[in-house]
């Protein structure tokens, strides 16, 4: 029996979290802006994308962790690693299997449920959480099946979902890191002005930098485009008017 309280419970830190560093990365945008970007044009839609990513998220995890509960911990004998190799590997694994989840819903059999996420055409850090319910599963529930094989420690898992949290921020922010900097990071991890390409109108640009956090599976399966190696001074972001749908459908994923 799923608790609703228990949910909303179990939201309240990675909930918390999101906010705080929304605050700090909204006052990052005023400072350092690395487009114009008119915010109230999509926050009906930006407010429901959260609300559907987060209720949906919270839900999924609860009925997932309600069954491994009922299973029991390590349930494959997986959980042998010491944690020195198990922990960064969790970290490795679960962004790699977020890296070919995104990579699928490029795909055009998946490109429904993944609509609604490129749908935004002012990239800021609220922005970046227009998610359908199918796309939020397909992001989480294999990471939470991996910390159950590998009987992760709640805390470790908690940690990981933080991440997430912070880096969907890092990634649609709209903020003008020093290019340096950038560059310097990129080879890691995931910039804004990385992301930003991915959310382009150009297909040759839009079905490439797939990373969530870490920027180096798109060098090594050959979907990197370099930020370096585009004219940042015409790109539009959104949908084209062929592929928009109407909004109901586009947050349903049909
Ligand atoms: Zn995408
Ligand atoms: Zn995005």
């Amino acid at each position: 029996m799923i608790d609703g309280w228990r949910i909303l419970w179990d939201m309240a830190v990675p909930l918390a979290f999101f906010f705080a560093a929304g605050a700090l990365f909204a006052a990052g945008e005023r400072w350092r802006p690395l487009r114009s970007v008119d915010k109230r044009s999509g926050r009906q839609l930006d407010i429901i994308g959260f609300a559907v990513t987060y209720g949906s998220g919270g839900l999924f995890l609860a009925v997932f962790t309600e069954f491994a509960n009922s299973i029991g911990p390590d349930p494959l004998g997986l959980a042998t690693l010491p944690w020195i190799i198990s922990i960064p590997l969790f970290f490795l694994v679960t962004d790699l299997l977020r890296y070919w989840a995104h990579w699928a819903m490029h795909s055009q059999r998946l490109w429904a449920i993944h609509r609604f996420h490129h749908s935004v055409a002012e990239l800021y850090w609220f922005s970046g959480n227009r998610d359908t319910a199918a796309h939020t599963a397909l992001l989480i529930v294999p990471s939470a099946v991996f910390a159950w094989l590998m009987d992760m420690p709640a805390v470790v898992a908690q940690f990981n979902l933080l991440l997430q949290i912070l880096w969907n921020h890092v990634m649609h922010c709209n903020i003008a890191l020093p290019a340096a900097l950038s560059r310097a990071i990129e080879t890691v991890v995931v910039t804004p002005r990385l992301h930003e390409l991915h959310h382009s109108l150009l297909p040759a640009l839009r079905d490439r930098n797939f990373g969530s956090v870490f920027s180096f599976w798109d060098r090594l399966f050959g979907t990197y485009v370099p930020p370096d190696s585009v004219d940042r001074s015409g790109l539009g972001f959104g949908l084209e008017p062929q592929d928009r749908t109407p909004p109901l459908r586009m947050v349903l994923g049909l």
